[in-house]
């Protein structure tokens, strides 16, 4: 048994059930959970993200069992900051202002 948790994401879980059904898997949604049997399921949740056209989204193995699909997050998103020309990440706004110098910039 494999445990595919769609992190939430109801509508996910239930188009990913319907889609393994097709495949002729046994498979069935808890909230946002996908339960199936034991498949090769990195490779078919791959196919699953591909013909959805879901490239944002990224699969982890958490275990043998259980699997996460969920929305890569951005560094962004999380609060931080990412100077624009090396990527370096810092927390906070003043920072990126004393990193950026140290790529020559004044100001
Ligand atoms: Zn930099």
């Amino acid at each position: 048994m494999k445990v595919i948790d769609c992190a939430f994401d109801g509508k996910i879980a239930q188009e990913l059930e319907n889609y393994l059904k097709e495949l002729g898997f046994s498979a069935k949604t808890e909230e946002s959970k996908v339960i199936v049997n034991d498949i090769d399921m990195e490779r078919i949740l791959g196919y699953f993200l591909k013909e959805t056209n879901r490239t944002e989204y990224s699969v982890r193995k958490v275990d043998s069992t259980n699997f996460i699909l969920a929305k890569e997050v951005m560094i962004e998103d999380l609060g931080f900051q990412r100077c624009e020309m090396c990527g370096y990440v810092v927390l906070t706004e003043e920072e990126l202002l004393v990193h950026r110098r140290t790529h020559g910039i004044a100001r």
